[in-house]
């Protein structure tokens, strides 16, 4: 019917945690267009730059069309169909499996599938195999958040919204540049300081980002003496009485031990230790404590051996001064990935199950085996991404499976990672692109559907689950990600001697099992469907089959989901970082995001206005720091760690504190010599929520 196109189809944004709703314009087969979503209320029809150009991305000469297979490490891969290709894979993971143990098997996953693709390999993996070796990128994204809300407020669950930042007196950003990594979300905020000229705005990030040069108050802290500046600001909250002593007393516990373990922190102990002045720490506390408060924070809490205790201490703020459950005031972490969320719903990690239940929960166990009908869940612990590497380094697991995630690029110490998929058994990669850094270790490659052509759900940094819609099918022999997991499972079960657990006709069918195992839990969303959300949208949870719309803020009646009902405060001290500084590695090496592109840069490499904004990687460094190198702008330096080197370009940046260099993330071997900034990382993490300290590393530079 030639007057139906172009079509239009509402979806969702595949890159960052706000959620975008976007309109997707495609004829039959291709996309030709994306334009944000009036009606939905996450962007309301804003897009960044790369939402924007998603149409642009994913063409189908940069796809994987067929399934390929090597049989030997030395042959080439080649193309082959199908059934082949996942009996293949069948027949290698049951022998693997009866020889050594369904933990010598594993499923890495990514914070990019869908919620459905998620549930489908978690059975697989937990219900099926019985192996708990699954978890995913998610891990390295906002682990340490989850920890802490996990801690004080008892369970996973963002309390604030969106809706908050145009409420709030004050938005504490920290260890975020949320310009750059969530631009729709900063957009509101200055929205909100336009209509509200006296809404005070703090930063707290050792780069002068344009996120900081926005703010009232920067406060460019010294890398990792976050836990040192929040406990000095409850040090002068408690000192000059800004402390909301009521809401201590009738919904929290613990204060005693946090006010015993910030008495050291003082002003002017912290004002050494940070690097900032005493006034600005005592205004920091000032404007935070007056609120309503919303702090915004990201990977530089998240991405450190201890960024569960940055976390915490930071929430510590909002019980002290009661700045949560109220419009404007709540600790709200930002998501890194589409669907970090989403995952942790339906339990798809080493140490979850679904329903936000816990693996180490018998209880919890014994409920996910009698929704799924299965004798039990392992009790043995499941790896964790960088644990899960270590453990296929040194044999301990043989064979991996890897969908929609890059981890020759994305995890710490790059080149021991890759030495671990060379020492695999069998490496099986499901993927839309064919040119990631993970590809060459490939024994079995599949071609899965990505952005545009698939169906589903994700939930976003408010707890806002959005669907996620097909506008055109995948190209070639592509299929979905859940189609894929659950047929290689059907064939895996056979040869197991199991019942088969995973015959889903769409995406829907997984959805309602999901919605099932959330009943009376905290996220509980029994009263969601694909038709409502059709219907009236994109919905918030918890939304109970009682309530006839979701839930915009938690903990509004001072309640929380702990034993006691209270929320805890917790005690924690400043401590180094995993890898300080020294005379031979003198440079504080700092990573992240640039605006215009995503990750490892599989799908934004591929769009050419994307690069106008920065066109290759560069080590961004003070030009004191310079000087004592004899360097200039765009002089080739050689950047080394203990555990590797990069041979790259370097700039002066006036973003940049002196001892201090940063390097953008995305751009690998391709682009310069070395692995990329993960080469450089140590894989060090937090004790609480395993994620590593990814946001640094001990460097030196020289030039070439
Ligand atoms: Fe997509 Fe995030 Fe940009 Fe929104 S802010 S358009 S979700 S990348």
């Amino acid at each position: 019917n030639k007057q139906s196109w172009p079509r239009e189809t509402r979806s969702t944004c595949c890159y960052c945690g706000v959620g975008c709703g976007v309109i997707i314009e495609s004829d039959v087969e291709h996309i030709s267009g994306v334009r944000g979503d009036p009606a939905h209320p996450a962007n309301f029809g804003k897009l960044c730059s790369k939402g924007s150009t998603l149409h642009l991305t994913a063409r189908p000469e940069q796809r994987l069309l067929q399934p390929e297979l090597r049989i030997g490490r030395a042959d080439p891969r080649l193309p082959v169909d199908w059934d082949s290709a996942l009996d293949h894979a069948a027949e290698r993971f049951a022998d693997i499996i009866a020889t050594h143990g369904p933990d010598a098997v594993a499923f890495y996953i990514s914070g990019q599938l869908l919620t459905e693709d998620y549930y489908v390999f978690n059975k697989l993996a937990k219900g099926l195999i019985g192996t708990n070796n699954v978890d995913s990128n998610s891990r390295l994204c906002m682990s340490s958040a989850v920890s802490a809300y996990k801690l004080t407020l008892g369970a996973d669950a963002p309390p604030g919204c969106y809706d908050d930042i145009a409420h709030a007196g004050c938005v504490f950003i920290a260890g975020s540049n949320t310009a750059f990594a969530h631009p729709i979300l900063f957009r509101r905020i200055e929205d909100a300081r336009k209509a509200n000229p006296k809404q005070k705005l703090i930063v707290v990030d050792p780069r002068r980002t344009d996120t900081a040069q926005a703010a009232d108050l920067h406060l460019a802290i010294q890398p990792g003496s976050d836990v040192m500046l929040f406990n000095a600001m409850l040090h002068v909250m408690i000192w000059e009485g800004w402390c909301d002593e009521a809401y201590i007393a009738a919904h929290t516990e613990n204060f005693a031990a946090v006010r015993q373990a910030v008495q050291a922190a003082t002003p002017q102990v912290a004002a050494e230790r940070c690097g900032i002045s005493v006034a600005d720490i005592v205004q920091a506390a000032r404007w935070f404590a007056s609120g309503p408060t919303l702090s915004l924070y990201c990977q530089g809490l998240n991405q450190s051996a201890h960024g569960t205790d940055k976390n915490a201490t930071l929430i510590n703020l909002h019980l002290a001064t009661g700045q949560i459950g109220k419009p404007g005031a709540a600790p709200l972490s930002l998501t890194g990935q589409p669907n970090a969320m989403g995952g942790r719903e339906v339990g798809g990690m080493a140490n979850l199950l679904s329903g936000h239940r816990d693996l180490a929960n018998p209880q919890h166990r014994a409920e996910v085996a009698a929704l799924w009908s299965v004798p039990s869940i392992p009790e043995r612990p499941g790896k964790t991404a960088v644990e899960l590497f270590d453990a296929l380094h040194c044999g301990e697991i043989k064979a991996v499976w890897i969908a929609c995630t890059n981890p020759a690029h994305s995890l710490p110490d790059a080149q021991k990672v890759r030495e671990a998929l060379a020492h695999a058994e069998f490496v099986v990669v499901q993927e839309a692109f064919r040119d990631t850094d993970t590809v060459p270790f490939v024994d079995l490659l599949l071609p899965a559907s990505t952005w545009g052509e698939k169906d589903g759900t994700v939930t976003n940094s408010e707890r806002r689950i959005s669907r996620v819609r097909a506008a055109v099918p995948p190209p070639g022999e592509a299929r979905h990600d859940w189609q894929i997991a659950a047929e290689f499972g059907q064939r895996l079960a056979q040869r197991l001697g199991k019942s088969a657990l995973l015959g889903y006709p769409d995406t829907e069918t997984i959805f309602n099992e999901h919605r099932a195992s959330t009943a009376k839990r905290d996220l509980d969303i029994s009263g969601l469907s694909y038709a409502l959300l059709e219907e009236a949208g994109p919905q918030q949870w918890p939304l109970p089959a009682s309530a006839n719309a979701g839930t915009a803020r938690l903990y509004a009646d001072g309640r929380y989901p702990t034993p006691s009902g209270k929320a805890r405060f917790h005690a924690a001290t400043d401590l180094p970082l995993a890898e300080d500084t020294d005379a031979r590695y003198p440079l504080h090496l700092n990573t992240g995001r640039l605006r215009d592109q995503w990750h490892g840069m599989s799908r934004t490499g591929k769009t050419g206005r994307l690069f106008s904004h920065v066109d290759e990687p560069l080590l961004s460094m003070h030009t004191a720091d310079m000087a004592e190198r004899q360097l200039a702008n765009g002089d080739i330096i050689e950047v080394t760690s203990r555990r590797g080197a990069l041979v790259l370009r370097v700039s002066t940046s006036t973003e940049m504190s002196t001892g201090q260099a940063f390097l953008p993330m995305h751009w690998g071997e391709q682009f310069m010599r070395g692995l990329g900034a993960n080469a450089l990382i140590e894989g060090a993490t937090d004790p609480h929520s395993k994620q590593p300290e990814l946001k640094h590393a001990a460097v030196q530079v020289s030039k070439l």
